[in-house]
Parts: structure tokens; C-alpha cells; sequence
């Protein structure tokens, strides 16, 4: 059975070396020719807590690569997804099992033009991680992976994988209520991720204005109402739940948008507030502070070059 990662950042790598310690062959795709040279070279270094283990891994370009994959799980940032999939065009079979742990909405229509349904999953995942350098991950904690196809079907694959992801320490759990995980962690990312990107600040400052936690609780509401006129059973208070405790017990967590923005990258806006606006405009509905925030967050990472630094 063979395993590609494409996107060997933090997530992939995390990913890839539980695979690769359960015992499969796995191989890691990348762009990023310093960080596959470290991989090849030295292994790859995951830490999690003072424990350090070095995982041999083969990380390469995808022209590089040759046989074909029974699972390819792309953990590229969402802006990247198109391009990388087209780049592993060749080993793409119509045995071909897609994945996406990724965070924001539309990944099964993104996957979905490489593979049927069937051949789609997509889900989320609470582990987190850190890339720290070169062939270097810091390993977050305790997560799990909740999983369904795009199809609906718990197929042969998804069965299979969630068998291997068991073996790998990932917690599967392949679930029909997929698009509820998906959307509850959108509402969650459209309001930490946006609000400590545009202020940035970690989001326990954010919470700590009351003003900034009444803004993170109005986006929330906004985006489970969205999922429940979609039909998706999102439960707003679990997610305005998450996002109290978070404001508190995790004070100093910097979101991947909030790095992005302070390293002058594109971030996943677009996956995450933008794809919620759109689906509310398919719905006649309006979320205006999720909208405000994500267009403010699109003139952000559009100036980069002209912000007044002092
Ligand atoms: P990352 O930036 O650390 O890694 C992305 C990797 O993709 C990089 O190594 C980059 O070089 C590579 N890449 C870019 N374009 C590529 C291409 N065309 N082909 C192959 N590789 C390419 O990102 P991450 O933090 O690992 O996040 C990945 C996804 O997982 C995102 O959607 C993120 O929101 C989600 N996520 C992250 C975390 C976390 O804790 N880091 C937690 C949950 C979900």
C-alpha cells in the first residue's frame, strides 16, 4: 500500500511520520527543496514534549515520484491544493484514494476533480503541530481525526484507512456527521484565525477586550447559521463553548493565519471566512462581520509591501 503526503509542512509531516512509524510506505511531497534535503538527509525530527524522535522518510518533488498512490493526503495550505494536485497528476489512479484534513470548506470540490466521490475523503483533525526548521516538527498533543468519504459511502478505502490511522496513534473515527466537524471548525477558524491575524494579537488578548469577544461570538453565530440553513446540525453553543475556553486555557495561541500574516504569506481566508460568505450569498443569507473581517483580512495580505511601519 503506498502513501504519499503532498504538502510536507507541519500537518504532512506529522502525519506522514505516523504512518511511516506504523509501518507503511510512505513518502513525503514537498517544494521546498532545503526542507527535503534536511528530511533525506538527517530524518525527520518530531518532538513532543522533551521526547525527540527521528523518523527515516523519504520526502521528494512530486516528478520525482513514480508509483502510483493508493492514498494521497494533502496538507499543502488550502491555496496550494490545485496546484499540488496537479503536480501528482501521475500518480493518480481511478484507484486512487484523495484525503483532506485541511482546514476551511469546499476540499471534497477541490479533490473532487481528480477523484469520484468514492474516491474523496475529507474530514478534520484537532492534533496540532509547529514546523521549527528545516526537518523539524514540534508534535501539539492529544487530537483526533474524524473522516467521512465525499460520497457518503464507507468504502473499502476509508475502512483501510482509518485502520492504519488507528495503528498510527491518529484517532480515526469515520463518521456521517463529517460536514458538522467541518463547519463547527470553520466557525471556530473564521473567528480566531481573522481576529488575531487583523489585530495581531494571540487570541487570549483578543478574548480579554470584551468588544473582541463579542466580535469572535457574532462571527461564530454567524457561520452556524450558515451550516444549519445548509442542513448541517453545527451546534453554536459548543463552538462558542470552544472559543471561551481556548480565549483562556490556550492565552497565547498565535493561529496559523495570525503566523502566516506576521511571516507576509497569503493565508486561508478565502477557504475559511470567504467560502462562508459565499455560501451565504448562495443561501440569500448575510453574515456581515464575517464578511467585513475577510475582506479586511484580503486588503491585509494584498498590502504586505506598503504597511506604514512606524
Ligand atoms: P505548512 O505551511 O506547515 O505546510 C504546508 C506545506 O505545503 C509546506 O511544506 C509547503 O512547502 C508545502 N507546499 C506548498 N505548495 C506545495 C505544492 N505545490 N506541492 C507540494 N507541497 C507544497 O502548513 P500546516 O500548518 O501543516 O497546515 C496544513 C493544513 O492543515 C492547512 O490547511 C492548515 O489549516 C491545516 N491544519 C493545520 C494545523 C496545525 O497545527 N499546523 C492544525 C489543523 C489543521
Amino acid at each position: 500500500m503506498k502513501f504519499y503526503i503532498l504538502g510536507a509542512g507541519a500537518m504532512g509531516c506529522l502525519y506522514g511520520a505516523g504512518i511511516r512509524q506504523a509501518g507503511y510506505d510512505v513518502t513525503l511531497i514537498d517544494v521546498d527543496p532545503f526542507h527535503m534535503r534536511a528530511i533525506n538527509k538527517k530524518g525527520l525530527s518530531v518532538q513532543f514534549g522533551e521526547a525527540e524522535d527521528i523518523v527515516r522518510i523519504e520526502a521528494h518533488r512530486a516528478a520525482n515520484c513514480t508509483e502510483p498512490a493508493d492514498y494521497m493526503i494533502v496538507f499543502t495550505k488550502s491555496i496550494y491544493s490545485e496546484e499540488a494536485l496537479e503536480s501528482v497528476k501521475h500518480l493518480i489512479t481511478p484507484d486512487t484514494t484523495l484525503v483532506s484534513f485541511q482546514n476551511g470548506l469546499g476540499h471534497e470540490e477541490v479533490l473532487g476533480r481528480y477523484a469520484d466521490p468514492d474516491h474523496v475523503i475529507v474530514g478534520t483533525t484537532s492534533f496540532a503541530c509547529d514546523l521549527l526548521g528545516y526537518g523539524r516538527i514540534r508534535a501539539g498533543g492529544f487530537g483526533v481525526t474524524n473522516m467521512m468519504t465525499a460520497s457518503g459511502n464507507v468504502t473499502p478505502a476509508a475502512q483501510t484507512l482509518a485502520d492504519v490511522f488507528t495503528q498510527a496513534g491518529l484517532n480515526p473515527t469515520v463518521t456521517d456527521q463529517v460536514f458538522r466537524a467541518i463547519w463547527e471548525k470553520v466557525a471556530f477558524n473564521a473567528a480566531a484565525n481573522t481576529l488575531t491575524a487583523i489585530t495581531v494579537l494571540p487570541f487570549g488578548r483578543v478574548g480579554e477586550v470584551p468588544e473582541g469577544k463579542d466580535l469572535a461570538h457574532q462571527i461564530v453565530r454567524e457561520v452556524i447559521g450558515v451550516a444549519n440553513a445548509k442542513g448541517v446540525p453545527a451546534d453554536c453553543d459548543r463552538v462558542l463553548n470552544m472559543v471561551d475556553t481556548l480565549m483562556v486555557e490556550h492565552f497565547d495561541h498565535y493561529p496559523s493565519m495570525l503566523q502566516d500574516v506576521l511571516k507576509e504569506r497569503e493565508t486561508e481566508v478565502g477557504f475559511i471566512n470567504g467560502a462562508v460568505v459565499r455560501e451565504a450569498e448562495k443561501l440569500g443569507m448575510r453574515v456581515p462581520v464575517t464578511e467585513t473581517l475577510y475582506k479586511l483580512m484580503c486588503v491585509y495580505q494584498k498590502t504586505y509591501e506598503y504597511r506604514v511601519k512606524e
